[in-house]
C-alpha cells in the first residue's frame, strides 16, 4: 500500500502544474551577460582579467618585508624566480573573491625531501603574520604529510589527487576563491571556499575553509576586507622556483 502511495505521488504532483505551459514560460532573456573574449588558450588572459605579470616586470608586486620594490629575478624569457634573500612578494592591489591562474615550475634537478624541496606557496589573502596558503612544492613521488603537499590547503586539506608534474616541467594552478565575509562583531559570516584545479585536474572542489593557515595550531578567522595575495619565500635550502603568467579577475 504503502509502495503503491509512493509511485502515485510524482502523478499528484505533475497533476499540480498549471496545464499548457509553454516552453517560454521558463525562459528568460535579461540581465544579459556580459561579454568576455578568452584568451587564445584556456591558460591565456581572457578580455576581463588584471594581468599581476606580464612576463616583463614586477610592477605589481611589492617586498611584503619591506613595502618597497619586489626583489625576485625577472628572467627575460616571461617569467621569474623566487630570490630567497629577500623574502616573500605581495600584490599591491587586494582582492576579495577572483578566480585566479598561476603557472609555476620546481627547477628540474631539485634536490631535498618531504617539505624542503621547492616549497612555495600561493596566499589567496595576506594579512599581517598570515594568510590562506594553496601550497607549492615538489610533490612528483616526493611523500610528506598529504595535508601539506602540493594541491592542498595547507594544513587544512589535501588534494583530492596528486596532480604533480615532474620538476622542470610548468605546472598550472586555476582558482576559484571566494573570501569570507564578517559580521560587524567580528565573527565569520560566511567562511572562505576555495576550488584549485592542478594542471586542469580538480584537487579542492570547493572547500571550507576553516580559517586562516596555521604551521602550529588550529586555524582560526579575524575579520578583514580585502588583501593582497602572496607568493611565499620558503627557507627551504632547494633551489628556488619560478612563476609566470599570473592573471585574476574579480568575482
Ligand atoms: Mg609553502
Amino acid at each position: 500500500m504503502k509502495a503503491l502511495l509512493l509511485l502515485a505521488l510524482p502523478w499528484a504532483l505533475a497533476a499540480q502544474q498549471p496545464k499548457q505551459m509553454k516552453p517560454e514560460d521558463t525562459e528568460y532573456w535579461t540581465p544579459v551577460p556580459r561579454i568576455v573574449t578568452p584568451g587564445k588558450t584556456n591558460a591565456e588572459a581572457p578580455s576581463d582579467a588584471i594581468r599581476l605579470f606580464d612576463g616583463k616586470s614586477l610592477d605589481e608586486w611589492v617586498s611584503a618585508r619591506t613595502g618597497g620594490a619586489a626583489g625576485w629575478t625577472v628572467n627575460g624569457d616571461g617569467t621569474f624566480t623566487v630570490d630567497k634573500k629577500t623574502g616573500d612578494i605581495k600584490t599591491k592591489r587586494s582582492f576579495k573573491s577572483f578566480q585566479l591562474h598561476i603557472e609555476w615550475k620546481i627547477p628540474e634537478g631539485i634536490t631535498g625531501t618531504s617539505q624542503a624541496r621547492g616549497n612555495s606557496g600561493v596566499f589567496m589573502g595576506h594579512l599581517g603574520d598570515g594568510g590562506y596558503e594553496l601550497q607549492i612544492m615538489d610533490s612528483y613521488e616526493n611523500p610528506t604529510y598529504v595535508n601539506g603537499q602540493a594541491g592542498s590547503i595547507y594544513k587544512q586539506n589535501p588534494p583530492l589527487v596528486n596532480a604533480a608534474r615532474k620538476p622542470g616541467e610548468w605546472q598550472s594552478y586555476d582558482v576559484v576563491w571566494n573570501a569570507p565575509t564578517f559580521n560587524a562583531d567580528g565573527s565569520v559570516a560566511t567562511p572562505a571556499t576555495e576550488t584549485v584545479f592542478h594542471n586542469g585536474v580538480l584537487v579542492q572542489n570547493n572547500f571550507t575553509l576553516k580559517g586562516v593557515t596555521k604551521y602550529i595550531g588550529i586555524p582560526d578567522y579575524k575579520k578583514h576586507d580585502a588583501l593582497p595575495i602572496l607568493l611565499q619565500s620558503h627557507g627551504d635550502p632547494s633551489a628556488p622556483i619560478s612563476f609566470r603568467n599570473i592573471w585574476l579577475r574579480e568575482l
